[in-house]
């Protein structure tokens, strides 16, 4: 035995003791009771009951985030009232910091904290209560006192008359207002919708599945039933297995998609309530909720050390949010495939969208994989006009990465192993026993699987900016790229073939939007494009060679029909409510459409390689419409 295993024989042993010692302590109990019966104040009356703490000074904190939005969101801004009592009698509370407050106990003592919390922000990640519903977020309730995370917590529930609860959560003794955390994280992983919302329920492996809805749309309740036990079924098969006692889905329909975050068994999804027809804007639907539902491994339980248990008074730094999200994104659409909920056009047709989206971005040369997961607290979450140009999204990007990187896998050991087999492991070695891995691991798991190394691959498209070949990977799977143009000269009664071309068209190189008034105002002026330094987002544009331009299409026609790339034209503008007129020439637009079709003539492998990527049989007709 090597000395240092001496070393960890006699460390455990001491461990031991001292848990046994501290085992003598009395230890502290922790119930929380969340009232929500006044609504229509948007306020939450919080009390806190701990019973068995020790004498001395205290200290109640409130996280600043929380964990899968990361951004610092510091919620202690919306409580007020702050009291503490012991034994029934005030006591002084002292504000340490902005999310901080400290109190000192004399004796060991039952302390109550009584506070109370607005909230009226609709979003996955925030809290929101109402005359028609209340839903929260531990991090924006739920306050730590010192550092007793590990301990258990209550969780007492006052609603109004007919309401009821949907969580994550465990119940307490059958009484379904009283839940039980394990510990203070598990606490805050668990929000809760508490009112007269629908519930859906459906089981997979004996375990019961629960689809709490708020709000009403145009949502086919059967279907959509269907359509998320599939997905709980594909997953479950590329995992082999769940590994929770219960879930619970909450789906928010409003005015607006408020988007995803994931939790070890919930998840809240937040989307437009006539977001369920057509199927195009359906589609949307089913990829987020596959999104969410994939997290319960990817991020949740695989996920490096930064990631869990939780830093939740500051920002927490990982390089790998590209694998977390991006790979999440990539996942959720090709699992949407096995389920048979996703064709492969409509499979390729998103992948190509993707493509299309990545390529139009100059940030894609500025900002690598890792530089954008780890700057994610300053850039992707606080984003401004120029972040298409300095930034890159390690979703977008991530899940275009991931799709290449499972291609090379695949072609790599004869189709033996995928991407998925690097995530089955890291969840067997790692998530599966609540413990992060260390950054490395990643990259030397991709090469364990494939039997070969990916430096390259890694330094050129996750740690460099190199631009990502995607006709090269596409092709171990017999695809191609078309890239093509809207034609501007196209007639109504055309047929698709003429309402798009190979010719480039020319561009002024900035996306417009609409300011007031209706007027025409530039929202990104790409550095790609001939109006980089002479064109800045808020600048309302007014006329081309001198002749007013009233409307997008109308600028967009005058600059493809009546021009071409290379021709010098006169903008006019208001910029800080002053008359400018700049020249500038006419650059190359990027393509109006990305399509991906099958090679002509892909060989036995190429087409092997593409039915068990996408697990459908080699069907050219059917991606070359
Ligand atoms: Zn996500």
């Amino acid at each position: 035995m090597p000395c240092h295993e001496y070393l960890g024989v006699f460390w455990k042993a001491w461990i031991r003791i001292q848990d046994a010692e501290e085992s003598l302590l009395p230890t502290p109990t922790f119930h929380f009771t969340v009232d929500c019966r006044e609504p229509g104040y948007h306020v939450y009356h919080m009390t806190l009951t701990v019973a068995g703490l020790p004498a001395g000074k205290h200290t109640l904190t409130l996280p600043v985030w929380t964990p899968g939005a990361y951004e610092v969101q510091d919620f202690a801004r919306h409580v007020f009232n702050m009291h503490v009592e012991m034994d029934e009698k005030p006591l002084e509370v002292y504000h340490l910091g902005k999310s901080q407050w400290g109190f000192d106990t004399y004796g060991e003592s039952q302390v109550t904290v009584r506070y109370q919390v607005y909230a009226d922000e609709l979003g996955v990640d925030t809290s929101h209560l109402d005359q028609s519903h209340a839903y929260f977020n531990g991090a924006q309730l739920f306050f730590l006192v010192d550092d007793y995370k590990d301990q258990p917590y209550d969780v007492l529930i006052q609603a109004p008359p007919g309401w009821h609860v949907s969580t994550g959560l465990d119940v307490v003794e059958g009484n379904p207002f009283h839940y039980r955390a394990r510990d203070y994280d598990i606490l805050i992983d668990s929000p809760a919708e508490i009112g007269t919302h629908r519930v859906l329920t459906f089981t997979v492996d004996q375990k019961p599945h629960h689809i709490a809805i708020w709000g009403h749309g145009n949502e086919d309740a059967e279907k959509l039933t269907h359509d998320v036990e599939a997905i709980v079924q594909a997953q479950r098969d590329l995992f082999g297995g769940l590994p929770y006692d219960h879930y619970t889905f909450i789906l928010h329909l409003s005015d607006r998609g408020t988007g995803g975050l994931e939790h070890l068994n919930s998840t809240t999804c937040g989307t437009g309530r006539f977001a369920y027809r057509p199927r195009k804007k359906y589609r949307h639907v089913l990829q987020l909720i596959s999104h969410e539902f994939f997290h319960l491994w990817n991020v949740k339980r695989i996920h490096p050390e930064m990631l869990g248990p939780f830093d939740y008074n500051r920002e927490v730094y990982t390089h790998l949010l590209w694998a977390m999200e991006g790979f999440t994104d990539y996942f959720a659409t090709l699992t949407l495939r096995y389920a048979e909920l996703f064709n492969t056009k409509e499979y390729l047709d998103n992948l190509a969208d993707n493509i299309k989206a990545y390529e139009k971005k100059p940030g894609r040369l500025v900002q690598s994989l890792a530089e954008s997961s780890f700057d994610t607290w300053i850039k992707l979450y606080k984003p401004d006009a120029d972040s298409p140009n300095r930034t890159i999204s390690y979703y977008l990007k991530g899940d275009l990465v991931g799709t290449c990187l499972d291609l090379e896998i695949r072609r790599r050991t004869n189709r033996q192993y995928g991407l998925d087999e690097v995530l089955r492991r890291l969840y067997d070695r790692y998530g599966a026993h609540g413990i992060g891995f260390p950054e490395s691991v990643y990259q030397e798991t991709v090469e364990e699987v494939a039997g070969s190394s990916f430096e390259e691959f890694f330094q050129a498209y996750i740690n460099g900016t190199t631009p990502v070949p995607f006709e090269t990977f596409l092709g171990y799977a017999g695809l191609r790229l078309e890239r093509s143009y809207k034609n501007p000269n196209a007639d109504d009664d055309d047929t698709k073939d003429k309402k798009t071309t190979g010719q480039p068209l020319p561009w002024l190189g900035v996306d417009i939007g609409t300011g007031d008034h209706q007027t025409l105002v530039v929202k990104v002026s790409y550095t790609s494009g001939p109006a980089a330094d002479k064109l800045n987002p808020g600048d309302q544009l007014l006329a081309i060679n001198g002749y007013q331009v009233k409307t997008e299409e109308d600028l967009k026609d005058r600059i493809t029909l009546d021009h071409a790339i290379g021709d010098t034209i006169e903008v006019s503008y208001f910029r800080r409510g002053r008359l400018e007129t700049v020249s500038l020439v006419l650059g190359t637009a990027p393509p109006d459409e990305v399509k991906i079709l099958p090679e002509e003539n892909a060989t036995e492998d190429q087409k092997a390689l593409y039915e068990a990527w996408l697990r459908a049989p080699w069907k050219p007709e059917e991606t070359a419409q």
